[in-house]
């Protein structure tokens, strides 16, 4: 692993070398900040297509990846969670959306207490290894901003708050980055929903969707606008990601999940794409047998028979058997099967194979600390946590990841302060 060492704004001091400064550079150093945003669901494939030129922008200006992957499961919050900590999921165990721990309760989503609990949330986010060395952080609705994870919060965190608009939150965190030096965050993140909601609504090519997307896009051109105005370009990294892509799915690709063990037979623990079932006492067997291997759209392991690429199974929180569903398939329970009408199941979801292409993830990454329009090879997300401590000078906590992938794009560092 490089040494963490602070990054110098090269770019200011090679535009003033070859006397083509086209703005003016700022009188005295600004210090460095980076800033994280997650456009949750959005998938590689979004790219360069004429829905986002902002994010194209940044990527001529810096650099983007030909994709990330996701880690397993293909789900919001481990998936997040992940991106912060360099952690798979089985290892900072946030293990689904939806889990259990004997000890902890259940977890949901939604569930603002649990979101709060540190016990669920292992290891070390970003934001504390941050503020552990004294950098002072601002989080937006980044999932585990609100539990005090080893006693430590962000300096700033404001809840999962959807009826803030993508506009209004980039313009909160514009705010942020470009405030006086002295209250300024060093590390920023924000996180947006919308591309994920209308996926899965109506599909990832519809033309809803395609609209969603112009518009965190030009959510993201607000915050380089900000940032450009107020001379604080040169001194930014601005990385933005998103957590998964999205599969189309159609009305008929659902399957109760009472056909696959009955209630008798088994607890469901999580539905949708990746359900885990515990059997119940004395139905181990019975479970076991009729569950385990391939049917017909989806395919279920012990957890400590699970493929070894998905580094999966090993958490006590993970369920004793998964089933995988198949790209495009889901569950779910047979009550929700018969109330919900056709046409308002969702036409789109992730939580698949993460080696299948429509889960790829996005990375597109520019500022100082990066070179001009180099295209990465693709890696996994766990990487994008050592990646963020080294560009701001601290040493990362213990994680999954490497920041090898990167060397070809970082700009040349010095141990020079800013
Ligand atoms: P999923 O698509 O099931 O993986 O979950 C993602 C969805 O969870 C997003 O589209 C948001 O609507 C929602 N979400 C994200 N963060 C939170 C949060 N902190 N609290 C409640 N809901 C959230
Ligand atoms: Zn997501
Ligand atoms: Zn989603």
């Amino acid at each position: 692993m490089r040494l963490p060492l602070v990054r110098v704004t090269v770019l200011v001091a090679l535009f003033w070398v070859a006397g083509c400064a086209t703005s003016p550079a700022p009188t005295s150093p600004e210090p460095h900040s980076v800033l994280l945003v997650s456009i949750d669901g959005l998938p590689a494939s979004a790219l360069a297509r004429g829905n986002t030129p902002n994010l194209d922008r940044l990527a001529t200006e810096g650099v983007r990846a030909e994709w990330m992957n996701p880690s397993y499961p293909v789900l919001t919050f481990p998936n997040h969670f992940t991106l912060v900590t360099g952690l798979r999921p089985d290892r900072h165990g946030i293990i689904h959306n939806s889990m259990r721990d004997d000890a902890v309760g259940g977890f949901r989503v939604a569930d603002k207490a649990a979101g709060a609990d540190a016990r669920w949330w292992q290891g070390e986010p970003i934001w504390n290894t941050a503020e552990k060395a004294g950098l002072r952080t601002a989080i937006w609705a980044w999932p585990g901003n609100a539990a005090p994870i080893n006693g430590l919060r962000p300096t700033r965190s404001v809840p999962y708050s959807p009826e803030i608009s993508s506009a209004d939150r980039a313009d909160q965190v514009a705010g942020w980055l470009t405030e006086p030096v002295s209250t300024r965050p060093r590390f920023a993140a924000l996180y947006i929903e919308r591309v994920d909601n209308v996926g899965h609504d109506k599909g990832p090519e519809a033309p809803e969707t395609l609209a969603a997307i112009r518009e965190v896009d030009a959510a993201i051109g607000r915050i380089v606008r900000t940032l450009d105005a107020q001379n604080l370009r040169a001194s930014t990294d601005i990385v933005v990601v998103s957590d998964h892509g999205m599969a189309p799915v159609t009305p008929d690709r659902y399957i109760a999940i009472e056909d696959m063990a009955t209630i008798e037979q088994a607890e469901a623990v999580s539905t949708g794409q990746v359900i885990g079932f515990n059997p119940r006492a004395g139905h181990e067997a019975a479970t076991a047998k009729r569950l385990l291997g391939r049917h017909d759209h989806y395919e279920c392991w012990r957890k400590q028979d699970l493929p070894a690429r998905w580094h999966y199974g090993a958490h006590p929180r993970v369920p004793a058997i998964i089933c995988q569903f198949d790209e495009g398939w889901n569950g779910l329970p047979a009550e929700q099967l018969a109330r919900v009408p056709t046409d308002r199941l969702n036409h789109g979801s992730h939580g698949y194979d993460n080696a299948l292409p429509s889960m790829r993830a996005v990375f597109v990454a520019a500022g100082p600390s990066f070179r001009h329009g180099a295209t990465l090879p693709a890696f996994d997300n766990v990487d994008v946590y050592p990646l963020l401590a080294e560009l701001l000078g601290i040493t990362p906590a213990h994680n999954d990841g490497s920041t090898d992938v990167f060397a070809p794009a970082l700009t040349p560092r010095t141990d020079a302060a800013h």
